[in-house]
């Protein structure tokens, strides 16, 4: 169907050819040069921070320098939203650390800051060691509770790396997500908030910090003419192809955040006389946040048409492997599903042209972590029972939301 509206498409905006241009016309095609060290600028200005901003190949890459530049080393133990985007751990155990799942709070639906305390007292009690880090998330652009958060931290004398990767342009108490922590990560993947195509960048401290982390992102090589190395490095510097792409789309950042802003409140507006669907909100004035994705939540009771077949649907591929489950069926996988009336929800908007998706499955449910420590107090899974991602982003028209808000009423029975 030509006419699909999709979830979160990434969209040029005309002003990325002309960087791509200088860099093909001044033989700059490698992972240096004048369109990486202007974005690395437009960045830090954009985020209005004296730290200094590394452009690298991914946010995950920048996940991974930032806990080098933590010194988490293998056997330590970290502390990560729970609630989040499977790249948000990986890197933990990259590095051979290990991830300890904290859930979420129900306003924010970021890292519980009372949890957090109790987590790491306890792991002090059992282990005799304190976790190194914090991996704290802001959740489709939602920022964390900051102030209770930092001062958790604070207590534990902890660093935080924070995963801004989703929160390009959220802002708490005026203040720029990603520059809240020791380090910050963003993600300029094909889906995020602007594009290089793929790409990220992580946010340090101060020269120091930065020069180590682009040290490690070039085999960390030391300045000998036959390159001597010490330490293992990796190859994660950004292109100045994608970095000139970078460019063009700092161009048009503030006018696709207010468009993503701007599609949340139309459709909480006019989805608002439709009781048990709710709209995530900002919980109170300090948190602004960048509606990357536009999230909902869906009352259980509401009833929806199609419910019946989405509820076996959902057995049947559970049980074949369909749906990207393949081998075996265990406990973790089966425990842990949307909802029949989101599930009918999501099929039905599909049918009609519609791309939706769950909210990201709590990480202490996906098989992958199920072995690591967790602490959990519901708030994650009801999420994930409950929550759809709506289509946003620079090509979703007042017209496509229309026509999401009528496909939604025409399900509920
Ligand atoms: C996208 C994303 C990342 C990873 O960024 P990439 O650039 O895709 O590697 C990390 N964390 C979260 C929460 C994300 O959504």
């Amino acid at each position: 169907m030509d006419n699909r509206i999709l979830l979160r498409m990434c969209k040029m905006s005309g002003h990325e050819m002309p960087f791509i241009q200088e860099a093909f016309d001044g033989e700059w095609v490698v992972p240096l040069g004048p369109n990486v060290t202007g974005f690395e600028k437009d960045l830090e200005s954009f985020l209005c921070t004296d730290k200094k901003v590394v452009a690298l190949s991914s946010g995950t890459s920048a996940l991974h320098l930032g806990l080098l530049g933590l010194g988490v080393e293998a056997g330590d133990e970290v502390m990560v939203q729970s609630m989040t985007f499977s790249a948000s751990v990986n890197p933990v155990r990259y590095v051979g650390a290990i991830p300890v799942m904290v859930d979420s709070e129900p306003v924010s639906w970021n890292m519980d800051p009372e949890l957090l305390d109790f987590a790491i007292a306890d792991r002090i009690k059992l282990t005799g060691r304190k976790p190194k880090a914090i991996v704290l998330v802001c959740l489709y652009g939602m920022p964390a509770n900051y102030d209770k958060i930092m001062a958790v931290a604070e207590k534990w004398q902890m660093p935080v790396l924070e995963d801004a990767a989703e929160a390009f342009g959220s802002s708490y108490a005026n203040k720029k997500c990603g520059t809240f922590g020791r380090f910050g990560v963003l993600s300029f993947n094909g889906n995020k908030m602007i594009t290089t195509s793929g790409g990220g960048a992580l946010v340090c401290p101060d020269e120091e910090a930065a020069r180590k982390a682009m040290y490690y992102a070039t085999q960390a090589r030391l300045g000998y003419a036959y390159y001597q190395h010490e330490e293992i490095g990796y190859n994660y510097r950004m292109s100045n192809i994608s970095a000139g792409i970078g460019r063009g789309q700092m161009m048009v950042a503030e006018e696709y955040i207010a468009h993503h802003r701007h599609r949340q409140a139309y459709y909480r507006e006019h989805l608002s006389d439709v009781e048990g669907i709710v709209l995530h909100e900002n919980p109170d004035s300090k948190y602004d946040s960048n509606f990357w994705l536009c999230t909902v939540l869906i009352d259980p009771s509401l009833k929806v048409e199609g419910e019946e077949e989405a509820y076996s649907a959902a057995v049947t591929s559970t049980v074949g492997g369909a749906g990207g489950v393949t081998g075996k069926v265990d406990s973790v996988h089966t425990d842990c599903e949307p909802n029949a009336n989101v599930e009918a929800i999501r099929l039905g908007l599909s049918a009609l042209g519609i791309e939706t998706r769950p909210l990201w499955k709590p990480m202490h449910k996906q098989p992958v972590f199920s072995g690591f420590p967790s602490y959990v107090n519901g708030v994650s899974e009801d999420l994930f029972h409950r929550g759809l991602c709506l289509p946003s982003g620079p090509y979703v028209t007042d017209k496509d939301a229309d026509r999401v808000i009528d496909a939604i009423k025409s399900l509920i029975v």
